[in-house]
């Protein structure tokens, strides 16, 4: 062989093995036409991993006085948030960088006061650029009158759901398609100030576009057992979202209705009139289910734990399956 072939042979020889290492470098990816067997695999194992015990840990442990009922720009408010960041930096979760965010915290202040109030995010990367939102807002009403209210279905019950949903996509081996990030908004029971901050750094920052929005309020069972979507009107539409979120639902074998949002206000609201695919989901959307919202007894006991075990079942598969397709 000449010295000339011989060096070209070289070169193409050490061509291979970079373009080959640089292969092996890359995450997984996995086309996102969906891999039913593939999915239905991790699902189990993800599901399996979920630990009913640990997430009613966190709602004792959101709703107890020492967090004087979680109200915004206080100090039982500061310190559920430290609990809160301290839980989600025990499974390698990441801040959201694109935000600008360095840490869990994101601050905000709650319009036409003095008050700050923080939301609390952590991210598990996925391989595209799309994002799946799960919410939940865990501030409540605080302390009136030397009365406590511990807001336990609302929405220490969603938190706990959140948190445990978090512990269980974080340890999984594979990573998502879409990025997952794990919100928990302040300021939701002051006029959606954490979550409409929230959406608005989202679109200042050109993220909003790809984002679809999950929202938990009211998980724990004490209204009806119909895991309600509440749509919100957005644009783009959120049609196939609430479609995608309600059929994963019906597979789960749990109860659905599809209703507007007939009470009050939810953080999904501020999502979607920020132009992302939202919905909210919580235990039957009638008032009449709901006779202890934001009332003093709202408490641990009243919650049923079966129905918080099924939403919470059902919250993991919506964010895997939500975060594995199109
Ligand atoms: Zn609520």
């Amino acid at each position: 062989m000449s010295q000339r072939r011989y060096r070209i042979l070289l070169l193409v020889c050490v061509f291979v093995c970079i373009y080959s290492l640089c292969l092996a470098c890359q995450p997984a990816r996995r086309p996102l036409a969906n891999q039913p067997e593939l999915l239905s695999t991790e699902l189990e194992q993800i599901c399996g991993g979920y630990d009913q015990a640990r997430m009613l840990g966190h709602i004792r442990e959101l709703t107890s006085p020492a967090y004087e009922g979680r109200a915004v720009g206080t100090e039982g408010e500061r310190q559920v948030a430290a609990y809160l960041t301290s839980q989600l930096a025990l499974w390698q979760l990441k801040p959201w960088t694109e935000l600008g965010l360095t840490d869990f915290r994101h601050s905000f202040s709650v319009q036409k006061t003095k008050i700050r109030g923080q939301n609390v995010i952590a991210v598990r990367r996925g391989t595209t650029d799309q994002w799946i939102l799960l919410v939940a807002h865990y501030d409540h009403l605080g302390v009136k009158h030397s009365t406590l209210y511990p807001g336990a279905d609302d929405n220490a019950a969603g938190v706990a759901i959140l948190l445990e949903t978090a512990r269980c996509v974080a340890l999984a081996p594979q990573a998502p398609q879409h990025n997952v990030a794990f919100v928990l908004t302040s300021g939701e029971e002051r006029n959606l100030s954490g979550s409409k901050a929230l959406a608005a750094l989202l679109r200042r920052q050109g993220l909003a576009q790809r984002c679809r929005v999950v929202n938990m309020d009211m998980m724990g069972g004490t209204g009806g057992n119909s895991l309600d979507v509440w749509r919100e009107p957005s644009r783009p539409s959120g049609r196939q979202l609430v479609r995608q979120v309600r059929q994963i639902i019906t597979d789960a074998g749990l109860k659905s209705n599809v209703v507007r949002r007939r009470f009050g206000a939810v953080d999904s609201r501020s999502f979607a009139r920020a132009g992302m695919p939202s919905v909210t989901l919580s235990w039957a959307y009638q008032v009449r289910y709901h006779p202890h919202r934001h009332q003093t007894t709202d408490t641990f006991d009243e919650l049923r734990p079966e129905l918080l075990r099924k939403a919470a079942q059902g919250i993991l598969r919506i964010v895997w399956l939500l975060a594995n397709t199109s």
